[in-house]
């Protein structure tokens, strides 16, 4: 066999690890096992979501329309933005893609705070780009003194991820504005607002002000997470005009289903339903927390649907008995694990599971008196 040529520059890229599946872990009998690894949504579709897409599928020989003109026009009444400056994506990982892709080649480098999403490195090495991961602060925030500090005249885009995944922080209004008023006018600044929908933190800045307000400033949303059709692969960037035509460019063709188009429209009809059950996923969380801290625990503040446990040198030690204790969770090897909240069946058993770590010892040090 010949030696395919492949790019060279793609040997850097870590192969993709995706969460575990549910059935190769649960054994023959054993108790239900709930993946909290990938920051789902745990309600099923809402009924409504369920009957507009199943009244589609007729329709599936089609092409889907590029233009998504019923979505678009939806997302522009909304947010009181012009169909110019709205762009769809095969979820909002494909919005990021295209963000980089638009604005980031071979030399160029793409800035993010890290840990962050992990699609971000990742996606700047397809591109052929430079990464350039700028450490969290202690408080598993983003650095953003340190992010200014790094960008080079090759800097062509910045990541902000608020809140930022894996450790559910957030960034206050003054403080972004004040990053994004010293970054240079014709570099890219993206505010990742995944989770926004779950963020009650006060002072919290909104990306589309921001958008309204700075030329160089884009948002990406994505339809997986609150609104829960991670399965049919749908976001959105909210972009400057010049910066929108040139993800279109790169964007791909026919990215947006026509089934995942119809399930974003009637999410939208649906989001005062849709906005009960994210209340509800706020109070577990809340709980969740409340009770953790009852046990001792000292975590991080989370405005996402899920929670950040940096344990350390004890995360796989921990995820491991998580698992027996039939949680999926996310670990990443001596930094720490996140979690989902989920089902409140799933969040009870978080519970006892990291009353387990306690009694083990495995909290690396983040529990501060015993409980
Ligand atoms: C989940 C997630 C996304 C988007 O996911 P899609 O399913 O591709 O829309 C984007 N950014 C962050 C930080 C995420 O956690």
């Amino acid at each position: 066999m010949p030696t395919l040529r492949l790019r060279d520059d793609l040997s850097g890229i870590p192969d993709y690890k995706p969460g575990k599946a549910v059935a190769a872990s649960a054994e023959s009998g054993a108790v239900e096992v709930f993946k909290i690894s990938s920051n789902e949504n745990p309600y099923p579709p809402l009924p409504s979501v369920a009957a507009a897409v199943a009244a589609r599928i007729d329709g599936i020989n089609r092409y889907p329309e590029t233009a998504a003109t019923e979505l678009t026009a939806m997302l522009c009444e909304r947010f009181a933005v012009e169909p110019v400056n709205i762009v769809l994506g095969s979820g909002s990982v494909e919005v990021v893609s295209q963000l980089i892709r638009a604005t980031a080649g071979e030399g160029d480098e793409v800035l993010f705070a890290w840990r962050s999403f992990e699609a971000y490195p990742m996606l700047v090495r397809a591109a052929g780009a430079t990464p350039v991961p700028v450490p969290l602060t202690a408080e598993h925030g983003h650095d953003l003194d340190a992010m200014l500090a790094a960008i080079t005249p090759r800097t062509r885009l910045i990541l902000v991820c608020n809140p930022n995944n894996p450790t559910g922080t957030t960034l206050g209004h003054s403080e972004l504005d004040t990053f994004v008023a010293q970054v240079p006018s014709d570099i890219v600044v993206v505010i990742d607002e995944a989770y926004v929908q779950f963020n009650l933190r006060e002072d919290s800045p909104s990306g589309i002000e921001f958008f309204r307000r700075y030329p160089n400033v884009a948002v990406a949303h994505t339809f997986s997470k609150a609104y829960g059709l991670a399965g049919l692969r749908v976001g959105y960037a909210i972009a400057p005009a010049p910066l929108a035509g040139a993800l279109r460019k790169v964007a791909l063709p026919f990215g947006v289903t026509a089934l995942a188009q119809t399930a974003a429209v009637a999410s939208l009809l649906a989001e005062e339903e849709l906005g009960e059950r994210v209340d509800a996923l706020i109070a577990e969380r809340e709980r969740v927390v409340a009770a953790a801290t009852a046990q001792g625990w000292r975590l991080p503040e989370s405005e996402a649907n899920f929670l950040w446990l940096p344990l350390g040198e004890h995360t796989s030690a921990a995820a491991a008995l998580l698992e027996e204790h039939g949680l999926l969770v996310r670990p990443f090897a001596g930094e720490g694990l996140r979690a989902s909240i989920a089902e409140t069946e799933a969040n009870d058993r978080l519970l006892v599971a990291i009353a387990a770590l306690v009694e083990l010892g495995l909290t690396g040090g983040l529990v501060q008196r015993a409980a």
